[in-house]
């Protein structure tokens, strides 16, 4: 039995780096997150076939009510509410992790027995980074499910509560570590309850759209908290999977940091992007601005060479996607070379932009890297931003006093022509104006997202009539 259980971790652990490493492409995502889920199956199973009657059935109860409701809501979920379902799950792996760890130690100092350092160590390790990824997932979830503000939420003194919750927990945890004896279990529930609330109060006054870094950087924790755990259960498989969550959520965290030109310390201390905050604040670019309608711009799609659209987070909120991948059809059936310009951190989550246009079957060959597209600008005949703003702002390549200043950009700028579909004169997320929409060849359609794509498939539409 225990030879299989090995065996199977072992071919389970290259599932899930075969998955992960196929979830690099959209092309290959989907088999990649089938061959990892495949690997969990296999995982469950042979974990189930070990136990005694008794318990299995009360496991495949538990475990089938936790596939139902887990199928039910990923299927229901809309994208834009991907990063609250993601803060939600997240959250659950850590606390999972945790009351695991919680349950080992506990056991072992059942009757007064001693827990060897081996299992106290790891134990305590995982139950305060499970535990943080608990309490700092919830609020994540809450905030961005808009059952809580997203804005910043600060107070006076905020750094020194936490630094001194913090030394409450290393004290705790240490001196639980070193009794090793029953008189450690009322320890280690401490430092649960104190990680899960350091987790709630580092999140505190993280700006709502700088969730998903934040929910990037407590998947990594979680990922950290499965790792160690595995030491606790002896348990190759988790040490791998961990590792694998742990590592890719680290690097996820500073890529996309990177791309916001901000460092993870900013995110989590400055308070910075309170979600609409920002929009609100957000006032017309100084200069004149230019309106334009639909037909004008129909015009100049239909008799253009190269369209390049640049989705933004506006595209994702107004579910504008398919009606793009009309406008697109249009075009590419006159002959125009339509390409599709994707930013890192357009929208509002890592590869939101890929996703929402891979779920209107745009095809992968017209989407461009920001890397690839560029050189492309200049020679385009439109430039067709759609609820896109700070990933087009020229102030982040010109302007050193930008608070944005430094991050890399699509030069939609060096286009013949820009058409901006947006609502309003409203900035984005990082609240600062967009020099854009105020240049000479630039044109603002202003409306929602979709009613204006709409309006140009109608007008369209009437042209090849
Ligand atoms: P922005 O947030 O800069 O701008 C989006 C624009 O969309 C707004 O100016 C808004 O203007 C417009 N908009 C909103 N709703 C609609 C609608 N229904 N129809 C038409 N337009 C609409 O988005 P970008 O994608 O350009 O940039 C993303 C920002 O988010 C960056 O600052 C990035 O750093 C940040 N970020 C991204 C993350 C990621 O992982 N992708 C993670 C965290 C932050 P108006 O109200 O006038 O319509």
């Amino acid at each position: 039995m225990v030879e299989l259980r090995e065996a199977v971790d072992i071919v389970a652990a290259v599932l899930y780096i075969v998955g992960v490493m196929r979830l690099r492409t959209p092309a290959t995502a989907r088999s990649g997150n089938l061959i990892a889920a495949v690997g969990m199956v296999l995982v469950l199973a042979v974990t189930w076939i070990g136990q005694p009657a008794s318990n299995l059935l009360l496991i495949v109860i538990v475990a089938a009510a936790g596939a139902a409701v887990g199928i039910w809501a990923g299927r229901g979920v809309a994208v834009t509410a991907m990063p609250q379902m993601v803060a939600l799950l997240n959250g659950m792996g850590g606390g999972a992790a945790a009351l695991v760890a919680l349950e080992q130690v506990l056991a072992a100092t059942a009757g007064g027995a001693g827990a060897p350092v081996g299992l106290s160590l790891p134990a305590v390790f995982t139950v305060l980074c499970g535990a943080f990824s608990l309490g700092g997932s919830a609020i994540a979830f809450l905030k961005l499910q808009e059952l809580m503000t997203g804005r910043p939420i600060t107070f006076g003194g905020q750094h020194v509560v936490n630094a001194l919750v913090l030394l409450v927990l290393a004290v705790a945890g240490v001196w639980a570590i070193a009794l090793g004896t029953g008189a450690a279990d009322g320890l280690v529930v401490a430092v649960a309850v104190g990680g899960a609330l350091l987790g709630v109060l580092v999140v505190l006054p993280v700006g709502g759209a700088d969730m998903p870094v934040i929910i990037s950087l407590l998947n990594a924790l979680t990922g950290l908290a499965v790792a160690i755990s595995g030491f606790v259960l002896s348990s190759a498989v988790l040490i791998v999977a961990g590792a694998l969550v742990g590592a890719s959520g680290f690097i996820l965290t500073q890529l996309m940091a990177k791309a916001m030109h901000r460092s993870i310390g900013n995110v989590l201390f400055a308070g910075f992007g309170g979600g609409s905050q920002g929009a609100a604040a957000g006032s017309a670019a100084e200069g004149t601005v230019h309106p334009t309608q639909a037909d004008e711009v129909a015009m100049m799609l239909a008799y253009a060479q190269l369209v390049v659209i640049v989705p933004g987070s506006g595209l994702a909120v107004a579910r504008a996607q398919q009606e793009v991948r009309e406008l697109m059809d249009l075009l590419v059936a006159r002959g125009v070379d339509v390409r599709f310009a994707i930013h890192p951190v357009a929208g509002r989550m890592p590869g939101h932009m890929n996703v929402i246009l891979a779920e209107a079957n745009v095809p992968y060959d017209r989407l461009y890297e920001m890397e690839r597209i560029n050189s492309d600008f200049p020679r385009a005949d439109v430039a067709l931003v759609i609820g896109a703003n700070d990933v087009t702002n020229p102030a982040a390549r010109n302007d050193p006093g930008s608070p944005i200043y430094g991050m890399p950009i699509l030069d939609v700028d060096k286009a013949h022509t820009v058409v901006v579909c947006k609502r309003s004169m409203a900035s984005g997320f990082a609240g600062v104006d967009n020099p854009l929409f105020t240049m000479d060849k630039t044109l603002m359609l202003f409306g929602d997202a979709r009613a204006t794509v709409l309006a140009l498939i109608g007008q369209l539409k009437e042209m090849a009539a």
